[in-house]
């Protein structure tokens, strides 16, 4: 299909909803961003983006800006949560980057997100624009928001979070479920903990209830920790509050020092909610598709959710790069292509709640000797992940 011309709506400003949109912009696509907050922003917080993300980034023309902002680690190092045993060791790095042909990186998000964003002209991020309805006309989509706009497009892509008003349009209102899981996360100025020499490394503690992980981000200038213990529910209006260190470093009593020298070195921390949904059985109708968490929300636990929405982009582009006219087939078409790997891995984040979790005893033992031998992060296991290339999308007749 002539790309030209075609009006693709992208609602939603974050790391989905910019990617999908910088990507159909550079296949030719009119694109317009509709973002609800006043400003594009992120979290103060880490993100972890694997060559399968990277390697699409890249092909947007972004690699010199990631490479500026990005930490490439040089292994992934899983440890014991009490006396900092090894039980796994995996190269990143170099041997990644070779063997994939694109870097695995950490940014602080609003380096991410200022990247993809720089990449697009102003004029088309529409910020102040929260969506409210949406009506499928058959041979174009009308949106409504909240200021009273209205606009008319041949697609609309709902990247608008876990939260998804497009999606409760589409398919009805149900509740993301929380996974009895809360997250204290923080950033620690690097000088602050100089003394432990840390290696560049994405770090993951596994113990009792409970894991941690951390890495260094913005250029190796921040620590970022991500403290994550089961707790029974979440009370909170908000998904997100103010949390105590005291509070974190109580649920971290008797972790190796190391992990609570990083917890008791941050100035303020934040304390989520962790939510997930049930895997979606549709993700589109029409003209009118949704990416990213607004389809599959997942846990971090394999830190995917943001990958898989870029993913979801370039994939995106694909089919409607090939939509020979009928766009609500090249929607079925994308949702077709995506669904099964978003959904392998919202379970396989699931899966690591249970396996990163385990109490001391015969099955923790059994899980670290497994761990010791399997190398689950290996180049071999890991590499159904990292060689998929979600923006080659075979043509339809192929
Ligand atoms: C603790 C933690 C750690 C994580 N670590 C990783 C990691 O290392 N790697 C990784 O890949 N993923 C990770 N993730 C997952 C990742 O953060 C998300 O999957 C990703 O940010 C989702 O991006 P999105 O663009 O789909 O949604 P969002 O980032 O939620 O963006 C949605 C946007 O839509 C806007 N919006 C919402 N409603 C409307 C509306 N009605 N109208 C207009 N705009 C609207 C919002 O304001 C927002 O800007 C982690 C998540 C958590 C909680």
């Amino acid at each position: 299909m002539a790309a030209a011309g075609l009006r693709v709506a992208v609602i939603g400003g974050g790391i989905g909803g910019l990617a999908a949109a910088l990507s159909l912009l550079r296949a030719g696509f009119d694109v317009q961003v509709y973002e609800q907050a006043g400003a594009l922003g992120e979290i103060g917080a880490g993100i972890q983006i694997s060559p399968n993300g990277s390697r699409l980034l890249h092909r947007l023309g972004l690699a010199e800006a990631l490479a500026r902002k990005g930490v490439r680690p040089v292994g992934v190092h899983q440890r014991r949560w009490d006396d900092g045993r090894t039980l796994q060791r995996a190269p990143l790095g170099d041997v990644i980057e070779r063997t994939f042909g694109a870097p695995y990186y950490h940014f602080h998000r609003a380096d991410l997100l200022a990247a993809i964003a720089s990449a697009l002209p102003d004029e088309r991020l529409h910020v102040g624009h929260r969506l409210v309805e949406a009506t499928d006309h058959g041979d174009h989509v009308e949106a409504g928001f909240e200021n009273g706009v209205r606009i008319a497009a041949d697609v609309l892509v709902g990247a608008d979070g876990i939260h998804s008003r497009l999606r409760q349009i589409l398919f009805g209102a149900d509740k993301p479920s929380f996974t009895g899981c809360i997250a204290y996360r923080g950033l620690v100025p690097a000088e602050r903990l100089a003394h432990l020499d840390l290696e560049v490394t994405s770090n993951n503690w596994m113990g009792p209830h409970g894991h941690f992980v951390h890495y260094y981000v913005a250029g190796g200038r921040l620590m970022n920790f991500v403290a994550v213990r089961e707790e029974e529910a979440w009370t909170r209006e908000s998904w997100v509050d103010r949390g105590e260190v005291a509070d974190a470093l109580r649920l971290f009593e008797g972790w190796h020092p190391q992990v609570r020298t990083i917890i008791g070195a941050v100035d303020e921390t934040f304390k989520w909610g962790l939510f997930d949904r049930e895997p979606l059985a549709r993700w589109s109708m029409g003209r009118i598709t949704l990416l990213g968490d607004s389809c599959h929300a997942m846990l971090p636990f394999m830190a995917q959710g943001a990958v898989q929405s870029i993913e979801d982009g370039a994939t995106l582009t694909s089919c409607l790069q090939q939509a020979d006219g009928d766009i609500p087939a090249a929607l079925l078409r994308y949702e077709a292509l995506r669904r099964p790997r978003a959904t392998r891995l919202q379970e396989m984040s699931r899966l690591n709640k249970t396996r990163y979790h385990m109490p001391d005893g015969p099955g923790q033992e059994a899980r670290d000797a497994q761990m010791a031998t399997a190398g689950d992060r290996s180049i071999a296991a890991i590499g159904w992940l990292y060689t998929h290339d979600a923006g080659v999308v075979p043509s339809e007749a192929a």
